[in-house]
């Protein structure tokens, strides 16, 4: 069974997410893939990848994520978070990633870590 990895990407970096998608296509292709909804909308739209489409963080996609992780149905996830700018949503993006660490899930918040974990 193919693990499930989360893309998400505050706004200032979905063009840096949609770039890391393309550089690792053929082993991304191999995972079942799933993001809020505007990066997951942008990634499919990009990359051609089947990208499962929750709802835009700031209107609850980063929670459906969490309660994913927390269901045990996401392996890994993929957020790359602005930090310098201040976010609507900001409890929630704190929500999820308190949630990868109670569950002890791969949780990568900048590009780096993200190509560690790929
Ligand atoms: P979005 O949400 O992909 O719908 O823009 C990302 C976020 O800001 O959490």
């Amino acid at each position: 069974m193919p693990k499930t990895i989360a893309l998400i990407a505050h706004d200032h970096k979905k063009e840096e997410i949609v770039k890391w998608v393309k550089q690792h296509h053929e082993k991304l292709k191999t995972y079942n893939l799933c993001g809020t909804g505007t990066t997951a909308k942008l990634i499919q739209k990009e990359t051609g990848l089947n990208v499962f489409t929750y709802l835009s963080g700031p209107l609850g996609g980063d929670q459906q994520i969490g309660a994913a992780v927390a269901e045990g149905k996401i392996d890994i996830v993929i957020f790359l978070c602005d930090p310098l700018q201040a976010q609507p949503h900001d409890p929630d993006v704190k929500a999820l990633l308190r949630i990868a660490v109670v569950y002890n899930i791969p949780i990568a918040t900048n590009q780096a870590t993200a190509d560690l974990l790929i």
